[in-house]
């Protein structure tokens, strides 16, 4: 049993990496993927391949140029995701190319295709990991789980393709500095596959960048004393030009909405400027936190934890403080302060 289970697990080599691909553009998480990709491949000898699946893929390739990526499939299809379509076509591909491991980004698309997939192969699927590597062939996928209490490390050992979703922001992005000839190679969606989700009508929402995606965040802890208060944070953050967020303490006084908090259980954020007020620095905050550029921290407590990560401490009442800076920026820019 275990022979024929070994002989199975060689069959299948090299990591293939979804690429998501939204109106003619990479998603952002598609580079951390491949960067993660990389490094386990360079650990074991694999190589790394993409797929591409949506309208005009073609157009993917100038911006998936110089990445460590041996080949990149490409299929043309609905602009619009169909979990069924999509999963069909991408299972196909897993058939023919046998990677031993699958990657894909933990957004809404990946969180609809992944288990889909995972299905049809009737293998495993670890949601939302937030740190992967590899022993020996066998993928260690490490994810917080009982609401953050332990770090779950998941193996899939008898089954291939290993598949998992990654959770956005954790992973380092790759940048494009590779000499690699990447074969990028069309491929024909097979015409018996069709899709039984009709789009009757799309409603046009507008965007909005989530704290994610945001260069500058100023962030509320438990330190900030009333509701009230919190109207000099996003005052601040609006000057500067991003966005105010919180630890969960804030979201459970009803304070801040849930998706505006960082943490194990929240978001994972990686700004270039964070601003953290009133925030202890507990593990499981800080567990959110990317690499940031520049870390500025503002705590009555000269022990607090967050302090170890600041690039610049201030000890003192961010309700004095806050003022000053908004004051501060305002002098600098020239405006007048009402
Ligand atoms: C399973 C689990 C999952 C969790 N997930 C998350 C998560 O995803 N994100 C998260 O944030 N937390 C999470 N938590 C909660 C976490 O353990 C902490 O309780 C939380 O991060 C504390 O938030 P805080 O820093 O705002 O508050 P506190 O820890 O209470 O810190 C407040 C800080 O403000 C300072 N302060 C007080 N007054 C002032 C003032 N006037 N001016 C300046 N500083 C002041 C204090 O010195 C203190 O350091 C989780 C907990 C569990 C058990």
């Amino acid at each position: 049993m275990n022979r024929n289970i070994n002989e199975h697990k060689k069959a299948w080599r090299n990591i293939l990496v979804y690429i998501e691909y939204h109106d003619r553009k990479v998603h952002p998480i598609s580079y951390q993927l491949i960067g993660k990709a990389y490094e386990l491949a360079s650990s074991i000898g694999y190589n790394v391949c993409g797929i591409v699946i949506g309208k005009d893929v073609a157009l993917s390739k100038q911006q998936l140029q110089n990445y460590p990526l041996k080949s990149v499939f490409l299929y043309e299809a609905d602009e619009y995701f169909k979990a069924d379509l999509y999963e069909k076509i991408l299972s196909n591909c897993i058939c023919e190319m046998k990677p031993s491991v699958v990657l894909i980004g933990g957004t809404l698309e990946g969180r609809s295709l992944a288990p889909n997939v995972a299905v049809t192969f009737r293998t495993g699927l670890t949601a939302d990991c937030t740190a992967l590597y590899l022993r020996d062939a066998d993928l260690v996928q490490i994810r917080p789980a009982f609401g953050g209490n332990i770090m779950a490390q998941i193996v899939t050992t008898d089954t291939r393709p290993q598949i998992a979703t990654v959770r956005y922001n954790v992973m380092e992005p790759i940048e494009p500095t590779f000499d690699y000839e990447t074969e990028f190679i069309i491929k024909k969606v097979d015409k018996q596959i069709v899709s039984k989700i009709e789009i009757l009508k799309t409603i046009p929402i507008e965007k909005k960048k989530g704290i994610a995606q945001q260069q500058i965040l100023v962030v509320a802890g438990r330190g900030v004393k009333q509701k009230k208060d919190l109207a000099m944070l996003k005052e601040l953050a609006n000057l500067l030009g991003g966005e105010l967020a919180s630890t969960r303490g804030l979201v459970e006084r009803g304070w801040m909405a849930s998706d505006r908090q960082i943490g194990i259980s929240g978001q994972t954020v990686r700004p270039k400027l964070l601003i953290a007020c009133g925030v202890s620095g507990s593990v499981q905050f800080m567990a959110g936190i990317g690499n940031v550029d520049n870390i500025i921290a503002i705590n009555t407590d000269q022990d607090a934890k967050i302090f170890n990560i600041a690039h610049h401490s201030i000890c003192g009442d961010l309700h004095e403080i806050i003022p000053q800076l908004i004051r501060c920026f305002l002098d600098a820019s020239g405006d007048k302060h009402i």
